[in-house]
């Protein structure tokens, strides 16, 4: 059992990393850079450290650093959170070098899964369907246009190594494809230091649902139903709820026992996701998160189960703390993103909070690290909350969230908080009706 975990991570998912440590009788270490001095999270845990200046590459993606909080403070194992170094398999081979525990999956398996190739090819060979497309990498453009003339156009080239949407290029058309290719390439070189791509058929109007799956590295593993994460910008998701409005009792159960009997078979260990596309009834396999997610929320308010406590206690080397048949879905809940942004643009808005108020009342849930008086530093991401609602149905849920919404009140920056209260005022919302694409489209037409 740990008796220390350190949190190699900030806002809102340290606190919530903090939290379940200290409902298990653990002590929590914060780790921050000259930037974070004043942060929540540092106010917050057992103890903290400074691991150096503001930018991430010297502070919270600094392995040394980290590590050696580590062996400062005597904690015995790391939780990455979500982003920074969450799915960095060099990293998580030192900290196994120093005999510490990475509370995550084995190095191993976060590298297969890190390359989106070698994540398909895995998949496809474990019976997982995947989205047609390419065999591997595509070395040049007359070979991504003839793929291209054998998918048929629309085609979207993605860059092997991607994340948070970016080195990804549609091509509409064969003339499209060069700069299409070249882009996809760069950004793959720029963002992730490899320009290897391959090709897959874009899906006109699919829905983004993505199955929760938990290993417990012994060849066990279970999944939590899915997550409907359709709403998004820039491929980035705003908006996630689950139980997902298009899916039956029967398709989950289908597409969750081929996803959990994959990762049985790996040997997976710790919390997991199975991203897909939905379309006409199909399920197309498109890349592995070997993490816990940002909406894994919306999945704990559906089962009533806290997977941080879950992922500690995998990595402690125990088993499951529940069946597959002890996981029951009870009502549906929603999340929205808080981003402080300022709309129509969706520019980064850092500064002074003024004012903050959380929501609260039954089946409410505000996941953030703000307070009033704080400085959002503008050095990392603009998630500054997470506002999760659970109702008995989706009707509910929905007029929960409205409601909630009224409640909150963030001041002193431009917030996203004003696109949540557009987006209730839609049908197509209130129907479940809507698409990866609906919410651009909708953006692009809403004054
Ligand atoms: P990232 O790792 O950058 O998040 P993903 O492969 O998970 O990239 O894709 C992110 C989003 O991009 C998906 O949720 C979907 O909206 C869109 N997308 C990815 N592949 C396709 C495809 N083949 N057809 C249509 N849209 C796609």
């Amino acid at each position: 059992m740990f008796d220390k975990i350190l949190i190699a991570n900030r806002g809102e998912i340290a606190l919530r990393v903090i939290r379940a440590c200290r409902e298990m009788g653990i002590a929590s270490v914060a780790v921050h850079s000259t930037a974070d001095s004043d942060a929540m999270h540092v106010r917050m845990a057992d103890e903290s450290i400074c691991i150096g200046p503001p930018s991430s590459t010297d502070s919270y993606l600094s392995p040394a650093g980290i590590i050696s909080a580590c062996e400062i403070t005597g904690a015995q194992a790391i939780h990455p959170g979500y982003g920074f170094l969450s799915e960095n398999a060099r990293f998580v081979q030192m900290v196994e070098d120093h005999d510490l525990t990475f509370i995550g999956p084995s190095a191993a398996h976060i590298r297969v899964m890190g390359d989106k190739i070698s994540a398909k090819d895995t998949m496809k060979e474990l019976g997982v369907p995947c989205v047609p497309g390419s065999e591997g990498g595509v070395p040049d453009v007359d070979a991504a246009k003839q793929i291209g003339r054998d998918f048929g156009y629309p085609v979207i080239i993605k860059a092997t190594a991607g994340g948070g949407g970016r080195g990804m290029k549609v091509a509409n058309s064969e003339d499209e494809m060069e700069r299409a290719f070249q882009t996809a390439r760069a950004e793959g070189k720029a963002a992730f230091g490899n320009d290897e791509v391959y090709i897959e058929k874009y899906l006109q109007k699919p829905r983004h649902i993505e199955i929760q799956i938990f290993g417990d590295g012994k060849g066990n593993a279970v999944h939590l139903g899915e997550r409907d994460c359709s709403l998004q910008r820039r491929h980035q998701k705003v908006f996630e709820e689950a139980p997902a409005p298009c899916i039956t009792p029967e398709e989950r159960a289908r597409i969750g026992k081929t996803c959990a009997d994959a990762m049985a078979a790996l040997g997976y260990s710790g919390a997991g996701t199975v991203e897909f596309l939905y379309e006409d009834g199909e399920f197309y396999f498109i890349e592995m998160n070997t993490r816990l997610q940002v909406e894994h929320p919306v999945t704990e308010a559906i089962f009533g189960v806290d997977l941080v406590r879950e992922q500690i206690r995998v990595a402690e080397g125990n088993g499951l703390s529940f069946t597959q048949d002890d996981l029951q879905i009870d009502g549906h809940a929603i999340e929205v993103r808080i981003n402080a942004e300022k709309l129509p643009n969706f520019t980064p808005c850092p500064g002074k909070i003024s004012q903050y108020h959380a929501p609260g009342g039954l089946g409410v849930r505000m996941d953030s690290a703000l307070y009033q008086g704080y400085s959002i530093p503008p050095y990392y991401d603009s998630l500054i909350g997470k506002l999760i609602v659970k109702g008995r149905d989706r009707t509910e849920a929905l007029a929960r969230l409205n409601r909630a919404l009224s409640e909150l009140i963030v001041d002193g920056v431009d917030t996203t908080i004003p696109l949540f209260h557009a987006l209730l005022q839609e049908p197509a919302i209130h129907a479940g009706d809507y698409n990866i694409h609906w919410l651009e489209k909708w953006l692009a037409t809403d004054p």
